[in-house]
């Protein structure tokens, strides 16, 4: 689950970090007012309109615009609420729709009083499979896309793996303010900025905290200008007051609508529908489809019941996807037996009326043999298979 910039900067507020302080409107009038109350604050007419949506971006988008009096506040505000707004990261890219933004974050200009004084860094926290460990990843090269500066300039992107038994060391604090050429307060609050960040990942069970810009000001302070939160979807119930920032307008439909159905469904961009019980068969199952020379059009785990209706609810769900040319149903019957399964998959077919894709379904496990019967004799356009080879060679028949 992703949070919103404004929710990610309350969040690392509450753990003491400085960000850039803003105040959210969904309205022209409500930027109005929260531009006298920021500007009354600071002190000068300068301030920030920052589209919120779930994406990075958004700058080179047309979605953070820095105004310099209540006029142009005022033309930006109008400008920015109600657009669709492109960036590299919504979906489709630049050429796709756009998001639509509903909200808006005035923000104070986190660059006064000395811009020239300020300097961007990028800074990161995420939990890296690899080493089984937290890493924290940090650049002297922040405000820009990382993953360009990785690409280009790699020896400029530090890395700090840190023990999640012992926590992040002092030694390593001061390391990464050292690489980042730091000296002073501004050293000296770097390491507390970085403290304090690593806190909040671990406490609220976070897959990733990236904060570019993190930028040093005039005042030698450490500020969280821009943030990015993800949170582990399975760790939520321990936080009831996270999980409430949840804004499914920012999420894909079909998937919103498949978790309501207990189905954890992931759309992707093949041509081959997949229904699959448990996660490491579904993975394994959009592999032999990659190697049959398909492309998974999704990811589809239907758990542990796959009766009729849960079948019938993956089948709505996976043909609404217009680049469906194919679907295979790969279910292990160990708990649910394989009759019952095949039962559910020929009554959803029945029931739907206007499947007019190939359907190859695999059944291993319980009542395998009597499920291929209850298939084969349907007389539907569904072909029928033991083996995951036979499957796979089904599949690329049917795509041929
Ligand atoms: P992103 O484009 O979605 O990553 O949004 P950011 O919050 O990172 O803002 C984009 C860029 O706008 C930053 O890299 C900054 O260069 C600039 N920016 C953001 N806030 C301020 C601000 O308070 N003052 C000034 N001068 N520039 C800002
Ligand atoms: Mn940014």
């Amino acid at each position: 689950m992703n949070l919103h910039e404004y929710q990610a900067k309350e969040l690392l507020k509450s753990f003491g970090i400085k960000i850039q302080e803003g105040i959210v409107a969904e309205s022209v009038d409500q930027a109005v007012e929260a531009y006298e109350e920021i500007t009354s604050r600071t002190g000068t007419d300068v301030a920030v309109v920052k589209a919120q949506i779930h994406a990075g971006g958004r700058g080179k988008g047309g979605g953070v615009k820095l105004v310099k009096s209540l006029e142009e506040l005022k033309e930006h505000a109008g400008n920015i609420l109600w657009m669709m707004l492109k960036t590299p990261q919504t979906p489709g890219g630049l050429e796709g729709p756009g998001k639509l933004v509903s909200k808006i974050l005035i923000a104070e200009d986190a660059y006064r009083p000395d811009f020239d004084a300020c300097k961007e860094f990028y800074m990161s926290v995420l939990m890296d499979r690899g080493s089984k460990r937290n890493v924290i990843v940090y650049s002297t090269e922040g405000g820009m896309d990382i993953e360009k500066v990785a690409e280009e300039t790699p020896h400029l992107v530090h890395k700090e793996f840190i023990d999640p038994t012992l926590g992040i060391q002092g030694y390593q604090l001061r390391k990464i303010a050292f690489n980042l050429g730091l000296s002073g307060a501004a050293f000296k609050d770097m390491t507390k900025f970085v403290s304090k960040l690593y806190k909040a990942f671990v406490t609220s069970d976070a897959s990733l905290f990236e904060i570019n810009p993190c930028l040093k000001n005039a005042h030698d302070e450490i500020v969280a200008v821009d943030s990015k939160v993800s949170l582990d979807d399975n760790a939520l119930f321990r936080h009831p007051d996270l999980a409430e920032l949840r804004d499914e307008s920012e999420e894909d439909p079909t998937e919103v609508e498949a978790k309501s159905y207990g189905l954890n469904y992931v759309n992707l961009d093949g041509n081959v529908g997949c229904m699959v019980n448990g996660a490491g068969l579904a993975m394994a199952t959009m592999d032999i489809i990659k190697l049959s020379g398909g492309d998974p059009a999704n990811f589809l785990d239907v758990g542990g019941t796959a009766d009729a209706a849960r079948v019938e609810q993956a089948f709505r769900i996976i043909l609404r996807d217009p680049k469906v040319k194919a679907i295979l149903i790969n279910i292990f019957g160990g708990i649910v037996r394989c009759d019952r399964v095949a039962n559910g998959v020929v009554d959803a077919y029945k029931n739907m009326g206007n499947i007019n894709v190939p359907i190859i379904v695999r059944l291993q496990g319980t009542n395998a043999d009597i499920a291929k019967k209850i298939i084969d004799e349907s007389g539907l356009e569904v072909h029928s298979a033991i083996q995951l080879h036979e499957a796979a060679a089904l599949v690329e028949q049917v795509l041929a």
